[in-house]
């Protein structure tokens, strides 16, 4: 049973929780919660043996068996995030960061702070990247040796063209890195068809885990010339693969609760059906979303051919009677957690289609929706409507 309606009147995870329609932390399911209520030593052979397979799963399901290898990092994705760009770019190195929302523009500060040459390429927030002006880019500036680009950039919910820039990138003979957060164990990037040198995500996206654990995927050979690299302690990936390969340890405390809970939830990934069945059922709650909301008018930033099923991002309405707020919490009063948005180009609104979270419930979630437009006395999500 994935709701609790009979009882609590409004919609609820398992546990009776809102649903989270956000980027996550997100709704995740009542055993990955249960994993956690123990306490285990950081040398617990236990959680050694968990932690282990979790790292190992994470590399088949990016299909980099025998290539890479995955280096956890304590923290939010964007730990893990700027653990890659800083252990892989030397200081003697530039990086291209590619940008069409607000984790690119992180990534730029993240190179900038670390004192990193950057170049900078940047399409508005509802454009992928023009590929014949990054072939240029990188043809005209020999410096640059490493490009970071967004697999699924949040901000919009856009999805870039991730497997092309890859062999655009590896035909200049350049370094890849890639920000997978959002999209990693749903939309497929698999290392034996799409080149880079590291990618980044997190526990609590489509693995559908708790926060608190970041890790990337890193080509053995590029990560073994990345000694020295670091400009911190913690987030030295070379250290942090070290420390695991002399002692099978963290160097320092781990999320353990974190680890043994994404472990439950790897485990239901592949009962799932991998990152088949996983993006198989976010891009049914992706469609069963669009068609509901355009049904009431609302319209989505991104065309069909550019919207990844992770996050939709709706155009605000333009009747003055729509107040967001109101929206919102008329949302959560009955059961439903939604997103404010981050574009800046236009005023916006995001739901998000991942978690444990099905079309049923997206379903439930549109009727939401029509009984708040009723209560603010509006008739359409869309612009304003000629007759008034
Ligand atoms: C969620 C996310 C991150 C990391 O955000 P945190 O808040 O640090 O977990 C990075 N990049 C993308 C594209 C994301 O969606």
């Amino acid at each position: 049973m994935t709701t609790d309606k009979a009882t609590t009147g409004r919609a609820a995870s398992e546990t009776g929780d809102p649903l989270l329609l956000t980027p996550g932390p997100l709704t995740t399911s009542a055993s990955v919660k249960q994993a956690m209520v123990h306490d285990w030593g950081s040398r617990d052979q236990g959680f050694v043996a968990i932690n282990k397979m979790v790292l190992e799963k994470i590399v088949e399901l990016a299909g980099a068996q025998g290539t890479h290898v995955t280096v956890p990092v304590q923290g939010s994705g964007t730990f893990a995030v700027e653990a890659m760009i800083t252990t892989f770019v030397p200081r003697t190195g530039k990086l291209l960061v590619v940008m069409n929302g607000a984790y690119g523009q992180r990534a730029r500060k993240i190179a900038e702070i670390a004192g990193r040459a950057v170049a900078t390429y940047e399409t508005p927030e509802d454009t992928p990247p023009d590929l014949a002006a990054l072939d240029a880019l990188l043809a005209g500036d020999k410096a640059i040796t490493h490009v970071f680009a967004v697999h699924c950039e949040t901000t919009s919910g856009i999805l870039n063209p991730i497997a092309e820039l890859a062999a655009l990138v590896a035909r200049h003979g350049r370094r890849l890195l890639v920000d997978s957060m959002s999209a990693f164990g749903a939309l497929e990037i698999d290392a034996r068809k799409v080149p880079y040198d590291a990618l980044a995500a997190s526990s609590n996206k489509c693995l559908e885990g708790v926060p608190g654990l970041g890790f990337v995927v890193c080509r053995k050979e590029a990560l073994a010339a990345c000694k020295g690299n670091a400009t911190t302690l913690v987030l030295d990936l070379f250290d942090q693969a070290e420390g695991f390969a002399k002692t099978g340890q963290y160097r320092f405390t781990p999320p353990i609760h974190v680890i043994v809970a994404l472990g439950k939830a790897i485990e239901e990934h592949a009962a799932e059906g991998g990152v088949a069945g996983r993006g198989k059922r976010y891009r049914e709650n992706a469609k069963v979303l669009i068609d509901g909301m355009r049904a009431m008018g609302f319209r989505t930033l991104l065309a069909d051919r550019l919207q990844a099923p992770i996050i939709v991002t709706f155009h605000m309405p333009t009747d003055p009677r729509f107040v967001f707020q109101q929206f919102y919490d008329g949302l959560k009063d009955r059961g439903y957690v939604i997103y404010p948005g981050k574009l800046t180009v236009a005023e916006s609104f995001r739901m998000g289609c991942i978690g444990r979270l099905y079309p049923e419930q997206m379903k439930d979630a549109l009727a939401a929706v029509r009984e708040v437009l009723d209560e603010m006395r509006v008739s359409n999500g869309g612009p304003a409507l000629a007759a008034e």
